[in-house]
């Protein structure tokens, strides 16, 4: 049986890279950049105003002239003024600074009458002050975004302030997402007692979702081999990727693995040495398809796709991959079983700035309700099962960064 770091190296080296797409800035979010994103400008593009009030020379200021008859006002959008000799021009926050000006006093420091601004005695001008200077935060071409970074909204600002309309990212995977069991009925349609809401195709769509990748489709299939045959032989001439969910333990309704394999599909492993998630299929089909077989226990399902098919995505994707990340353990904790833990935990800090990890209990690897109050999972190794409150652990994320 792999271990966890096997299983992961053994993912991560089967899946080919992905190509590139053009998209809509409006659609970039969560997306991952396939491009350099230059700056278009100096930022500010301008010496910029941050104040309201006026604008005048140091030089007239320095023979101790402090009132100045207003000449004319710019307002954030306007051309530039020239000012005058001896003179000052109104001002507000976001506009050119006025040429030759090189002084800002803030409107609460004057007072304006008969067209004339007084500065007030006790203020002390400084020139310069209150300039936002051209080029000061980046220069024309300044890499802003590198290739590799998953786009956030912030780096939307960016894009946006580049003048980009479209950027390229990698492209997005067919991915179908397949529910296999006799005892699952889809929210919406009508249940009886000895049946099961499917819940995992659902929240793997959605966690994908949230990594970007939306072009998955969620099928259910009944546990029945010739049903299992045709529909994911039909999946895997559509799609590039297949995740699906149960049908991988050792009960006798548990076909995925031996209908895989009829159609060609090589398995690559199944099985790791953790917990939950123990029964994990991965295999890589015919047309180099990348079929992720998940346990149906909820609580394994999600578990397996984060660790598995979102950190396999993401290479595929280009994702420039984050130093790991660790926590420190809230409590003790024991595990004895000779398997690595993925314990699921609610992140908070300590006074100290300490991130911690609160473990979550799960009743069983079914408990899915649990989950929704956790930010992510521990990776408790398989050579240790006592771990005391305060040791440093590695962190996993739902939403990876
Ligand atoms: P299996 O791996 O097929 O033996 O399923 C293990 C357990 O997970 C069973 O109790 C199933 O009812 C449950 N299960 C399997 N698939 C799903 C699903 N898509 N949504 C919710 N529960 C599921
Ligand atoms: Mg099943």
């Amino acid at each position: 049986m792999l271990t966890t770091a096997e299983a992961l190296q053994a993912v991560l080296a089967a899946i080919e890279p992905f190509g590139s797409e053009v998209v809509s800035a409006s659609q970039a979010t969560g997306r991952v950049l396939h491009q350099i994103v230059r700056a278009e400008r100096d930022q500010p593009p301008f010496d910029r105003v941050m104040m309201d009030g006026i604008a005048f020379a140091w030089s007239d200021y320095e023979t101790g002239q402090r009132v100045f008859p207003v000449q004319g006002m710019q307002t954030a959008g306007d051309a530039p003024l020239t000012l005058e000799n001896g003179h000052c021009i109104e001002i507000m926050t976001g506009a050119v600074l006025p040429e030759n000006s090189n002084c800002i006093v803030p409107v609460e420091r004057i007072t304006i009458a008969d067209g004339n601004a007084q500065i007030e005695s006790d203020y002390a001008v400084k020139k310069d002050r209150f300039i936002h200077p051209r080029g000061s935060d980046y220069a024309t071409g300044a890499h802003l975004l590198t290739v590799g970074k998953r786009i956030s909204s912030l780096d939307i600002a960016i894009v946006a302030s580049c003048g980009e309309t479209e950027v390229a990212v990698a492209s997005d995977p067919i991915i179908r997402v397949i529910s296999t069991g006799n005892e699952l009925v889809a929210a919406g349609d009508p249940i009886e007692p000895h049946q099961i809401r499917m819940s995992n195709g659902p929240a793997v769509v959605s966690l994908l979702a949230q990594h970007g990748y939306r072009r998955s489709e969620h099928d259910h299939v009944v546990d029945d081999v010739e049903t299992l045959k045709k529909r994911l032989a039909k999946h895997l001439e559509e799609a590039e990727v297949l995740i699906l969910s149960g049908g991988v333990s050792m009960g006798k309704a548990d076909y995925v693995p031996a209908v895989l394999a009829e159609l060609g599909v090589e398995v690559v492993f199944h099985k790791i040495s953790q917990r939950p998630g123990k029964p994990m299929w991965f295999g890589k089909g015919p047309q180099g398809q990348i079929v992720f077989a998940l346990p149906g226990n909820p609580v394994s399902a999600l578990v397996c796709c984060r660790q598995y098919v979102i950190s396999a995505l993401a290479k595929a994707s280009g994702v420039v991959a984050s130093p790991p990340e660790f926590a420190a353990l809230s409590t003790n904790i024991s595990f004895k079983p000779d398997l690595t833990c993925f314990q699921p935990v609610k992140l908070l800090s300590n006074a100290a700035g300490q991130t911690l990890a609160v473990p979550v209990k799960t009743n069983t690897s079914g408990d899915f309700a649990a989950l929704s109050s956790t930010d992510g999972y521990v990776e408790l190794p398989r050579d240790q099962s006592e771990f005391l409150s305060g040791s440093p652990v590695f962190l996993h994320r739902w939403i990876a960064h």
